[in-house]
């Protein structure tokens, strides 16, 4: 087995994290890192799992460290739920003691030798940790997964973009609760409410999705409008988007790119990948956070209400993802599993 170690282990993140790599048929959780506060205490004390299954056995007795090198000790792999206020710094710190860091912060995504990876939307810009360890001179490699929308939405535009080439995007969002962190949005500001404004979502949606479907060094052509919005739901992004095609297409065509998709996680069949990665439904009223978030333990995207735009050539549809699945610590493990087939871990 290959220990790893989870940073911002105590987060809702890092919570997934837990329970995703418990039962991992590669990766060992052995060290639980938090802040300060959490330090010295062990894992289960810290009481606010917010998952429906308890926490495992195995973690709640592992004594819960502060996110430095030294303390985390010797494993092959961290994950990273750190705050992006914090996570710079530390997640270098780790590269340069020649830690591979999978991160879900965003601060180091937007830098030219680091890559943001959406396993099956660009598993080639792995080769980016080569360029980063010559450039930096450390050991170790930093790995981003994307911010939560943009993992959603750049899945269901894959597909698209290689068919069809697409010249525009633009995208208006619904989403959970979970993504703002615990304890997140004020009750007496979400109940009964709709919050238009995500402190910097929408530049993240716009610049990282043209960032995962370039090329290296190269961001895709298309330009990408995102307005984001927080609304009451728990757990689960929904995003509307409106696609601007390069060919005249129908909807059946973009319904039949979608289901066929897939990408080399499928074919490499990891542990983690699920059979197909995006799912249509046909019922005119889905997807639905409630119901569709956790298609295939939550790492599919579930699309539906496929249909011509009559303002632009080409299609509008929903999108609905798991925000700290798919969005976050799902994806993060899909990265690891295709660093260990890949050949940079042991
Ligand atoms: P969260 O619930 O607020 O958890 C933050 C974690 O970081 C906790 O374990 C916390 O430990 C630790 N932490 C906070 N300040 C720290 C410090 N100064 N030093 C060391 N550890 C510190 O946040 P989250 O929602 O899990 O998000 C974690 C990261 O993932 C963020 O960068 C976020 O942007 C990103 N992300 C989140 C989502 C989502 O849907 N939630 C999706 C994609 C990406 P304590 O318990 O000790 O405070």
């Amino acid at each position: 087995m290959i220990e790893v170690g989870i940073l911002g282990a105590t987060g809702l993140v890092g919570q997934r994290f837990v329970e995703i790599l418990v039962n991992h048929p590669w990766f060992k959780i052995a060290s639980v890192a938090a802040s300060e506060r959490s330090a010295n205490k062990k894992y289960a004390s810290l009481a606010k799992w917010r998952l429906n299954s308890p926490v495992p056995e195995s973690v709640a007795e592992l004594m819960v460290v502060t996110p430095e090198p030294k303390k985390v000790g010797d494993v092959s792999l961290v994950f990273s739920a750190l705050p992006s206020s914090v996570a710079g710094p530390i997640e270098e710190r780790f590269a340069k003691d020649g830690y591979i860091v999978v991160s879900n912060a965003a601060s180091h995504r937007m830098e030219a030798d680091v890559p943001i990876l959406n396993p099956e939307a660009n598993s080639n810009h792995i080769q980016l940790i080569e360029e980063q360890r010559r450039r930096r001179g450390w050991d170790g490699a930093i790995l981003t997964n994307p911010n939560c929308t943009t993992a959603i939405l750049t899945l269901s535009l894959k597909p698209l973009m290689d068919r069809f080439g697409i010249t525009r995007v633009i995208v208006s969002t619904m989403q959970a609760l979970s993504g703002a962190g615990y304890p997140g949005v004020a009750s007496l500001d979400i109940v009964d409410n709709v919050i238009p404004f995500i402190a910097r979502e929408e530049e993240k949606v716009e610049t990282e999705t043209r960032k995962i479907l370039g090329n290296i060094g190269t961001p895709a052509e298309f330009k990408v409008s995102a307005s984001c919005h927080r609304v009451a739901t728990l757990d689960g992004h929904l995003e509307a988007v409106f696609v601007e095609l390069k060919e005249r297409v129908e909807v059946e065509d973009v319904i039949e790119a979608m289901k066929k998709f897939k990408g080399e996680p499928q074919e490499l069949n990891l542990p983690t990948a699920p059979k197909f990665p995006l799912i249509v439904r046909l019922e005119q009223d889905r997807p639905q956070p409630r119901y569709d978030r956790m298609e295939e333990r939550g790492m599919s995207v579930v699309v539906g209400r496929v249909r011509k735009d009559p303002a632009l050539n080409g299609v509008k549809y929903l999108a609905l993802g798991h925000n700290t699945i798919r969005g976050a610590a799902g994806c993060a493990v899909l990265i690891a599993e295709l660093l260990k087939v890949k050949g940079y871990l042991s």
